[in-house]
C-alpha cells in the first residue's frame, strides 16, 4: 500500500510518526550513547555516529523519496560527495561531467588526485566522449544533470548503459531537480546525491548532504565509510530538514511554474541575448528532459550583454537577495563569473559559456508577477540608457 503513494503524500506522512508516542513530528535525540538491556546482544542503537534515530528517519525518508534501499545523511553536499568518493581505490578511474559543481571539481582535482586515483572531465551530453574515454580502470561515472549554470542536460539512460556495459558504477548529483522531478535510480544509477542545503531543505538554514543507493554491496560499503569517515548530519539539522521536506512539493511546483513565466518574459526581451532553461523548447535538452524528468525545476540562467549591464541590473532588482546557493523559499540571484565560478581563468570560464553577462536567477515562492515586474525594472533601466559596453 505504501509504495503505491504518491511522493506527494509519502512527504508528508512517511516517517513523520513516532512509532513510541504518536508525536506526529520527529523527537530529537540528542544522545550519542544508548543503554544496553542485555548484557550479550546489543540493541539497534549504540553510538550516534553509528545510527541515530532521528537521522535514521531522516535516512529512511529520502531513501524512499529516492526509491533507494539505503539512505545516508552527511554534515553537507560536499561531505556527502567526498564520502561516496571514498568507494574508489588508488589506481582507479573516474569520469566526470566537465559542468560539475565547483567544490566536486575541487575534491577530485585537489585531494583525490593527491591518492591516487585518476580523473577525466568529458563532455557527458555527447554519449561518443562517454563512450570513448572509458578506460580498463573506470570505476565510476559521474553525472551532474541539468548543470551549473547552463542547464545542460544528460541522457542519464545513455550514460548508464554504456556504465554497466562496462562494469562501472555510476553517480549523480540530483541537487537541481529534488526526487519529485527525476528519479535517477528508476533509470539506472547506483548512487544518488544531494546538497539538501537546497530544495530539500529549502530555507538556506541547513547545511546538508545526502546520498542514497540501490546496490547492495554499494549500501553496505557506504554505510561502513559514513562511520568510518563520520561527517555525519547533526541531529539538530535532521530534524530542520525533515521538516523542510514535508513542504518540498508545494514549494517545488510554485517555484518551477514562476520559473517558467519568468524564462518566457526573460526570452521574450531583446536585452536577454540567451535564456537556459530545460522547460523552453528551444533549450538544446528540452527533449531528455521531457522523457527522463517531470519538470525543468526552478533554476534558470540569462546573459546579458557586459558586465556593466548585469551590474547596472542587480542594482535595480529588489526581490531576489543577490547571493550565492539556490533552491530556497526566497529567488536567489547569482553572479557566476565572480561567484561559483571567480576562480576559474577567464578563457576557461568563457569556453564554458560563462561569461561576465550571465546570472543565474533560483526562482523562490514570491508572487510571480511582483517578481516579473521587478526584473522588468533592471531590464528597462539597461534599455533606457543604453550602457553596453
Ligand atoms: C551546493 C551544491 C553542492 C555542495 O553542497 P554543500 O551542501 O554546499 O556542501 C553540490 N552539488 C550541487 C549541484 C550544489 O548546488
Amino acid at each position: 500500500m505504501k509504495n503505491r503513494r504518491s511522493l506527494q503524500t509519502s512527504l508528508i506522512h512517511s516517517n513523520s510518526l513516532d512509532q513510541a508516542t504518536g508525536a506526529v513530528s520527529i523527537p530529537i535525540h540528542h544522545a550519542t550513547t544508548f543503554h544496553q538491556q542485555d548484557f550479550d546482544q546489543y540493541g539497534d542503537y549504540d553510538y550516534s555516529r553509528s545510527g541515530n534515530p532521528t537521522r535514521e528517519a531522516l535516512e529512511k525518508t529520502i531513501a524512499e523519496l529516492e526509491g533507494g534501499d539505503r539512505g545516508f545523511a552527511f554534515s553537507s553536499g560536499m561531505a556527502a560527495i567526498s564520502t561516496c568518493f571514498l568507494l574508489l581505490s588508488r589506481g582507479d578511474h573516474v569520469l566526470v561531467s566537465e559542468e560539475v559543481y565547483g567544490g566536486t571539481y575541487r575534491m577530485i582535482t585537489e585531494v583525490l588526485s593527491r591518492f591516487g586515483i585518476e580523473y577525466s572531465f568529458i563532455d557527458m551530453n555527447n554519449l561518443h566522449e562517454v563512450a570513448s574515454s572509458i578506460r580498463e580502470n573506470t570505476k565510476v561515472i559521474y553525472m551532474e544533470t541539468p548543470s551549473n549554470p547552463l542547464l545542460k542536460i544528460t541522457d542519464i539512460e545513455g550514460v548508464v548503459k554504456l556504465a554497466k556495459a562496462n562494469g562501472c558504477l555510476t553517480f549523480l548529483d540530483n541537487t537541481f531537480m529534488t526526487p519529485l522531478l527525476q528519479r535517477p535510480i528508476s533509470l539506472g544509477v547506483d548512487v544518488v546525491l544531494h546538497s539538501a542545503t537546497k530544495f530539500l531543505a529549502g530555507h538556506s538554514d541547513v547545511l546538508a548532504g545526502l546520498a542514497v543507493t540501490k546496490n547492495k554491496e554499494v549500501s553496505e560499503r557506504l554505510s561502513f565509510l559514513q562511520n568510518s569517515f563520520g561527517a555525519v548530519l547533526g541531529v539538530q539539522d535532521c530534524w530542520l530538514l525533515l521538516r523542510g521536506l514535508k513542504t518540498l512539493h508545494v514549494r517545488i511546483k510554485e517555484s518551477s511554474e514562476a520559473a517558467l513565466k519568468i524564462a518566457r518574459f526573460l526570452d521574450s526581451r531583446d536585452e536577454v541575448e540567451d535564456v537556459y532553461y530545460p522547460g523552453l523548447s528551444h533549450h538544446a535538452g528540452y527533449e531528455i528532459q521531457v522523457r527522463q524528468a517531470l519538470g525543468p525545476g526552478a533554476v534558470l540562467s540569462f546573459r546579458l550583454r557586459s558586465e556593466n549591464e548585469v551590474r547596472q541590473f542587480v542594482k535595480n532588482v529588489h526581490i531576489p537577495v543577490f547571493a550565492v546557493s539556490l533552491g530556497a523559499v526566497e529567488s536567489i540571484l547569482s553572479y557566476p563569473a565572480k561567484m561559483s565560478h571567480a576562480s576559474m581563468p577567464r578563457a576557461e570560464r568563457e569556453r564554458r559559456g560563462i561569461t561576465d553577462g550571465l546570472l543565474r536567477l533560483s526562482v523562490g515562492i514570491e508572487n510571480v508577477d511582483e517578481l516579473i515586474t521587478d526584473l522588468k525594472h533592471g531590464l528597462n533601466f539597461i534599455k533606457e540608457n543604453v550602457i553596453t559596453t
